[in-house]
């Protein structure tokens, strides 16, 4: 049987991740990402208002006019989680494959709403759901498998694509946690499985976001530590304390909302997107949040809650709000700005239990939040985090653990890829070889 993958998108950049696999004549699509940063560079840009070729053009979404070149039906589009450069361009391209947007629930419950969100590209292909553990029948002879990891969203999959020439493990977007704050640890005995089955692993497709730094990726439970150390640290102060982290890391919002309660303050959550995802994963049943707690996404019932805090002191409360990246029209940032009613004084603390994306504009935006809070007099705890992503040990784990016969480095630049590529030539493999360093719009061939 034939088996091809088509590089169509964050082969030259972290964003916009997107791959096809051709197995015979199925067809699957791997995750239709956003690449953010192309589309906050222009001001005033409403993607909702523009045709997907422009897009396409900007940079801004994956260019699938690659997918000419393939054939064969796409049977299934497969998004990995719900982080926007995995999700993002579904409700922009989806609509141009007779095939079901297939995932993890939560994962479909977040490209439900934005599809929602963005009704004018008419996106309305079939959602459903999977669950890890669970398989699918894709052709006659080609199953599609989701296998458990874990990453910095919950209820992240890596999907494996069974055919007769052997498994295409599509490993984007994990980190090795084998004590998670939510959810099941990564499973790596199914990954030991699948790489001793009868035609082993064909292709394993790898996430090199962080294959040139050294070690292992720690725990969700060290950084939850971190942060229950931090506000251990500051109980005593009675001001204000603000608090921002990822609005989709539910696990972390969760540490944050039990660590204000242990430490005598009423958490709120602040924002659209804080409450939009925590939302979403109380309603799916992810995350069994205090049946009071607060948590406003419009301008209106975020400043009369500021008021409220402000009327009935800020040592009694921790919001909990979007901005870690100092995103300009985020809460974090208005409040930096003293656009809300909330009033930062000497000494008050802002936890940032985040990194800086490292990316020109996001690190810009992020000094400047830093500087408007330390100018009003706030003390910032920062970097109180760990990454999503594998580091050098966990990588040579999964290829100890699945073997594959070729190897296909994504999810970053050609200058990253490379760190993943000398990775994998220390355990024996060649680029040009077996090592497959691709760019956005090219095809491989895999077998004949
Ligand atoms: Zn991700």
């Amino acid at each position: 049987m034939e088996v091809e993958i088509a590089t169509i998108g964050g082969y030259e950049e972290v964003g916009r991740q997107c791959t096809a696999v051709r197995a015979g004549q199925d067809v699957v699509i791997f995750d239709m990402g956003l690449n953010l940063s192309k589309v906050l560079i222009h001001d005033n840009v409403e993607t909702e208002q523009m045709h997907s070729l422009d897009l396409i053009d900007m940079g801004a979404i994956p260019d699938d006019r690659v997918m000419s070149e393939i054939e064969g039906d796409v049977q299934a589009i497969v998004p990995t989680h719900g982080h926007l450069d995995h999700i993002g361009a579904i409700s922009k391209l989806a609509h141009r494959y007779d095939a079901p947007i297939v995932s993890a629930p939560f994962t479909i419950e977040l490209v439900k709403q934005q599809i929602q969100s963005e009704s004018k590209f008419q996106v309305d292909n079939d959602l459903i759901k999977m669950d890890p553990g669970e398989t699918m029948q894709i052709g006659d002879e080609t199953e599609l498998e989701f296998v458990n990891i874990t990453h910095s969203i919950i209820d992240a999959i890596n999907p494996v694509l069974h055919t007769p020439e052997g498994a295409v493990v599509y490993g984007l977007d994990k980190r090795m946690d084998h004590t998670p704050v939510i959810g099941d640890p990564i499973d790596m005995e199914r990954f030991r499985e699948i790489g001793r089955e009868d035609e082993g692993v064909l292709a394993y497709i790898e996430d090199c976001t962080n294959a040139g730094r050294k070690g292992r990726t720690p725990s969700e439970r060290v950084a939850r530590e971190h942060l229950r150390d931090v506000m251990q640290s500051i109980k005593d102060y009675d001001g204000g304390i603000v608090a921002t982290t990822f609005s989709s890391h539910i696990a972390r919002v969760k540490s944050l909302v039990e660590f204000a309660e242990e430490i005598g303050r009423e958490p709120v959550l602040l924002g659209r997107s804080m409450e939009k995802y925590s939302g979403t994963a109380e309603r799916l049943g992810f995350v069994d949040f205090p049946d009071d707690l607060g948590m406003y996404g419009h301008r209106k019932s975020v400043d009369r809650t500021f008021k409220r805090i402000m009327k009935e002191g800020k040592e009694n409360y921790l919001p909990i709000v979007t901005g870690h990246q100092g995103e300009p029209r985020a809460m974090l940032t208005r409040m930096g700005k003293g656009e809300t009613p909330y009033d930062l004084e000497e000494g008050d603390k802002v936890i940032f239990s985040a990194r800086v994306i490292p990316e020109p504009t996001n690190e810009g935006q992020r000094y400047q939040s830093e500087q408007l809070l330390k100018m009003q007099g706030a003390h910032i705890y920062d970097d109180i985090h760990v990454s999503g992503h594998l580091r050098t040990e966990g990588h040579h784990q999964m290829l100890e653990a699945l073997q594959p016969k070729n190897i296909v480095p994504a999810h970053q630049s050609l200058k990253h890829l490379a760190d993943y590529v000398e990775l994998c030539e220390s355990e024996g493999y060649n680029l040009g070889d077996d090592i497959h360093l691709s760019r956005n719009g090219n095809v491989i061939s895999l077998t004949e």
